[in-house]
């Protein structure tokens, strides 16, 4: 495959340590039977061998020329390559009718080794299609999965944490070394799996009561809830949720802040 440069642009990073990516398709673990979807994959380190273990693989890249020499593969004949924007991606248009049914939900499985420059935005845009997917593996920057996946009390503690902790349950898998990846990061990566939760604790009607609450509170985490929550409800509202006013939003468990969205909305 020919070795275009790297675009930074893209946060392209590609992996090329045969082991680390022996260890990112073991843990993935991919089954005869499963549908899998890759964000970004590249040069193909990680799609060639997923695609030899599952049954279907529709991969999503953004750049042209990277999918046109994917397409080029013998191997890659077996997937299904979108150039599309993941940010703007519509999972759903991916369950094919043979999946549709009862269990519509989570037939598919969600990987990728993300574009760092757009972690954030990507892990939201992926919450809001979270409830297609059975699992989803993601290798993203030490920092981001520390932030994903923080409890109460911690510096790391915050949006990110709160919304994915509402619907998933997050694990960090193992971290990666920077010389794993051509060219290196400046920064050490961690591989993470999320497990959505069978009985999310924010119903999708709530969600953006629950989310709107969120930035607020974490937009000035140094502020007191009874300041910071100030444009979704006043101190009254905030103690009747069983949360003292005086607290600010990196003490609250991910219940208390469910506790305020639900008298939030009434
Ligand atoms: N999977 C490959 C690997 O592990 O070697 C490449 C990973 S590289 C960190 C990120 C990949 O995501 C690149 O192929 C890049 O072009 C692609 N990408 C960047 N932004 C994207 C976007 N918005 N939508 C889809 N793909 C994107």
């Amino acid at each position: 495959m020919t070795s275009r440069p790297a675009r930074k642009r893209f946060g392209q990073n590609f992996l090329h340590d045969a082991n680390v990516i022996g260890h990112i398709v073991a843990s993935i673990d991919p089954q005869p039977g499963d549908h899998l979807v890759e964000i970004g994959p590249g040069r193909g380190a990680l799609t060639k061998p997923l695609s030899q273990l599952c049954n279907k693989l529709d991969v999503i890249e953004i750049d042209r020329d990277l999918a046109a020499d994917l397409e080029q593969q013998d191997w890659a004949r077996r997937i299904t390559i979108h150039r599309a924007d993941a940010l703007r991606f519509d999972f759903a248009q991916l369950i094919d009718s043979a999946e549709q049914g009862a269990d519509a939900g989570s037939a598919m499985r969600l990987t990728g080794n993300l574009p760092y420059n757009i972690s954030t935005p990507l892990l939201f845009h992926i919450l809001d299609h979270y409830h297609l997917f059975s699992d989803i593996h993601v290798m993203l920057q030490k920092e981001v999965v520390q932030r994903m996946a923080a409890g109460p009390g911690s510096r790391t503690y915050g949006r990110l944490s709160v919304a994915l902790a509402a619907r998933c349950h997050v694990e960090s898998l193992f971290t990666i070394k920077s010389g794993a990846f051509q060219p290196a990061p400046k920064v050490e990566s961690a591989f993470a799996c999320l497990s959505p939760l069978a009985v999310p604790l924010v119903q999708p009607e709530e969600w953006p009561v629950f989310d709107e609450i969120l930035r607020c509170a974490f937009g000035q985490r140094r502020k007191q809830l009874g300041n910071a929550l100030q444009p979704v409800m006043d101190s009254a509202a905030i103690a009747a949720a069983g949360v003292d006013p005086k607290q600010r939003a990196e003490q609250l468990t991910v219940h208390d802040f469910v506790s305020l969205t639900r008298i939030a909305r009434r």
